[in-house]
């Protein structure tokens, strides 16, 4: 149906959606129950699904270089710098109002004392706070810009690296903290852009052969984004039967069902409640027309469970559906995808608290801040990829000293949360876009004006 914004501007919105994601989870029972594929048929099975993410990730290199390069030259480095600490204190703000809730919500239910029998097991590796942070500031400066684009690069400490080498398995979750996002070092590349906008945009007349070129970049991704857009159905289609059909143990939705029931009201509250109304009072606007216009966005974050491949998606209905600044989202909505995980850091303290209640762990105060501290750190450092929050999580539960290793006792399930807090931290990059914007209205219409001078006195 259309729909018209307050510009006036008249919008399409497709509200298959809901049908659709029935079709994509029918079409799974429905190849589950009738059919026993091997696991190679399986891998055949998810192809369409596959090529969708390949394409997905294919585009986040260029999408972020020239978002934030011509985003930040855009801006002169005082309205870039104020947007900036804008973005910053929205994207703190939210992530510890996230996390408040979360542990309200898990102290009040206590979904893990009545799941006690649940024992440890497989291992993890000893991700400790330290070398998470240490990891997160390595990877804001990558040694070689080449590397961060294309390598994978095992993060670490030295002895860590040499470690990791060695065995696989670890050297893969490694790289999940630290913002990597397979194979990309997203942080690094988000740094080197923002100060690399910021050097061009001063370089006057020369620097604009730079800007233009990276303007035209731009426009050439968002086009290719749209061809990707036309595939979006049936690539989700079959990455969802897929998942489906993979799934070994149901039974354990109804053994962990408290939890999860804790996990996804505190993100529907979070998402449905506490993020509409910060956007209503700094917007005055209705915040479920925003959510409205983001739905591709979110849908794509639920069933793809990644932010930064969603990144594309978001792009498009911030810009053209909510009709959001483009000097704004080429800025926020890239460094908000790697670092603004609302759901993520939700979904961190209760599942800390929860397995704190598994092992009769008695949490103080104390403990309680650390949880909250470590938590918001845990999904800055997640990269915006599936899964990666359940692996910054050891680091959550290494700082009030429980197991590392009963990270496993929750990944069953992570998979169905892993999506559901990806959309909610996809709405809080889009709010917080819109946030930002307001709160920069004057700066912008500045910038406006002198550019309108400009042109007459050229
Ligand atoms: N999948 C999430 C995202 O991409 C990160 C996580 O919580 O695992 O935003």
């Amino acid at each position: 149906f259309s729909y018209y914004t307050s510009n006036g501007k008249a919008h399409k919105l497709c509200l298959k959606c809901p049908c659709l994601a029935s079709t994509r989870i029918g079409l799974g029972l429905l190849v589950r129950e009738y059919t026993s594929l091997s696991h190679l048929e399986r891998q055949y099975f998810g192809f369409p699904g596959e090529i969708l993410m390949r394409m997905l990730k294919m585009i986040i290199l260029p999408l972020i270089m020239s978002s934030m390069i011509t985003g930040i030259a855009a801006l002169d480095s005082e309205v870039s710098g104020k947007i900036g600490l804008r973005a910053v204190v929205y994207y703190f703000t939210t992530t510890i109002f996230a996390v408040i809730l979360g542990i309200i919500l898990v102290v009040s239910i206590k979904p893990g004392v009545s799941h006690k029998h649940f024992g440890s097991t497989g291992t993890t590796p000893n991700v400790t706070t330290v070398d998470t942070i240490l990891d997160l500031i390595r990877n804001m400066f990558p040694e070689n810009l080449v590397q961060a684009c294309f390598a994978q690069v095992s993060p670490g400490s030295p002895e860590k690296r040499r470690q990791s080498a060695r065995k696989e398995n670890v050297t893969k979750e490694y790289k999940i903290t630290g913002s990597y996002s397979e194979g990309m070092n997203v942080l690094g590349l988000i740094v080197f852009c923002a100060v690399f906008g910021l050097v061009i945009g001063k370089m006057g007349a020369r620097g604009r052969i730079l800007l233009d070129f990276f303007d035209a970049l731009n426009e050439a991704t968002m086009r290719l984004v749209q061809i990707i857009m036309c595939y979006m159905p049936v690539g989700i289609l079959f990455l969802i039967a897929a998942k489906i059909i993979e799934v070994e143990d149901w039974a354990i939705f109804g053994k962990m069902g408290l939890y999860m029931a804790t996990v996804l009201t505190g993100l529907a509250i979070h998402g449905l409640l506490i993020l509409p109304l910060i956007y209503f009072v700094f917007v005055r606007k209705n915040p479920f027309t925003l959510m409205l216009q983001m739905a591709q966005a979110l849908v794509t974050a639920l069933m793809i469970s990644s932010s930064s491949a969603t990144l594309p998606v978001t792009f498009r209905c911030a810009e053209e559906n909510v009709g959001i600044d483009k000097r704004i989202t080429r800025f926020v909505l890239p460094v908000g995808a790697t670092i603004n995980m609302d759901g993520t850091a939700l979904y961190e303290a209760v599942a800390t608290i929860f397995i704190a209640q598994l092992n009769d762990y008695n949490l103080d105060v104390g403990h309680i801040l650390t949880i909250s501290i470590t938590a918001t750190l845990a999904s800055i450092g997640a990269a915006g990829i599936p899964n990666a929050g359940l692996v910054t999580m050891v680091m959550v539960l290494t700082a009030v000293g429980l197991p590392a290793n009963d990270v496993t006792l929750i990944v069953a399930v992570d998979w169905l949360l892993d999506r559901c807090r990806t959309m909610i931290n996809v709405l809080g990059d889009a709010y917080g876009a819109a946030v930002v914007e307001k709160l920069s209205k004057r700066e912008l219409e500045r910038m406006d004006v002198a550019s309108d001078v400009d042109m007459a006195n050229p």
